[in-house]
């Protein structure tokens, strides 16, 4: 496997498509105009910056050699017929994403490998529109994937589980973690695990059970994690959080109570890590300092 091409150059697809070239692939970055692409020519340089400043094995001239290999283009047919292997990552919108891959799996070769970054849908749900379900999968990256650098990698039913084993290989070669599924699974693994834990500490602090310094020093101590539930929330950002919860149906009594805390503490500007302030107050290094 030698050229990449990844679809939509946005927040995710720009990672994606830079540590790619930085880690020796010819790479081309399609994105729908040339404004969607400038943008992500900026992005290119922002976290390229980002790059060498927090990987110890990623120099100037690597990341130079890295944009040298990587190229933009708008013309999607001949972006996926060139490519070996397609990551997309456009908009999580079931339209857009069968749209971009009736269009990318009609002009894909006949050994291309076609991934979805999506973080909610199933491949299933569109792998028809890529024309070749056989070889389509997920690649799921963490945002700021070189440092948060876990690859889950999701067939659905269809895919021939060879596929799963090559994109192992790719994402070791990108430095990532690989992480295989042998199913589909809402969520992949991390999500699996993680929202039903911090929903329970979010029904201990909404039934007043105990505070979050509480929750948290019990987690941290007990299993020798090295974050308990509220600082992760804290990580991940109370409004992210927030609009996580606005999302389910019917709340319970105590996820609506959970709901105005978080409500309240954003309109503090209390919003996690970003702000300094969340459940916790943080330090500039975003150590936590106490509540
Ligand atoms: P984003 O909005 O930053 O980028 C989407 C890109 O797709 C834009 O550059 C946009 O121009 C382009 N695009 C292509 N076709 C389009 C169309 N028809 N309409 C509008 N825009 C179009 O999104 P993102 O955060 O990079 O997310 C992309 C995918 O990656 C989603 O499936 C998302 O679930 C997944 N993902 C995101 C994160 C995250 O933290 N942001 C993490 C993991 C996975």
């Amino acid at each position: 496997m030698n050229k990449v091409t990844v679809l939509g150059s946005g927040v995710l697809g720009a990672q994606i498509a830079l540590v790619t070239s930085v880690r020796g692939f010819e790479v081309a970055a399609w994105d729908i105009n040339d404004e969607a692409c400038a943008s992500a020519a900026k992005r290119f340089d922002t976290f390229g910056a980002q790059m060498v400043r927090e990987l110890d094995d990623v120099s100037a001239d690597d990341l130079a050699a890295g944009r040298a290999r990587l190229t933009q283009t708008t013309d999607i047919e001949a972006a996926a017929a060139n490519a070996d292997l397609i990551i997309e990552a456009v908009p999580e919108n079931l339209e857009i994403k069968r749209d971009v891959w009736s269009k990318a799996g009609a002009a894909a070769g006949e050994h291309t490998i076609l991934a979805t970054n999506t973080s909610t849908l199933l491949p299933s749900e569109f792998a028809d529109a890529t024309g070749h379900p056989e070889r389509f999968l997920a690649l799921h990256f963490a945002n700021h994937i070189w440092l948060n650098n876990t690859a889950e990698i999701m067939p659905h039913a269809g895919t021939d589980p060879k596929y799963v084993d090559i994109l192992e290989r790719f994402a070791t070669d990108i430095k990532m973690l690989p992480v295989k599924l042998q199913k589909e699974q809402p969520g992949y693994v991390l999500n699996t695990l993680l929202v039903p834990f911090l929903n329970a500490a979010q029904y201990l602090l909404a039934n007043g059970v105990a505070s979050p310094e509480d929750v948290d020093k019990n987690w941290r101590n007990s299993t020798g994690a090295p974050m308990g539930p509220f600082e992760i929330m804290d990580m991940v950002g109370l409004r992210t959080v927030h609009a996580v919860g606005s999302l389910k149906p019917n709340p319970s009594a105590s996820e609506s109570a959970f709901h105005k805390i978080l409500e309240e503490m954003i309109a503090e500007g209390r919003i996690g890590k970003e702000s300094g302030q969340g459940f916790f107050t943080y330090d500039e290094e975003d150590n936590r300092v106490s509540r």
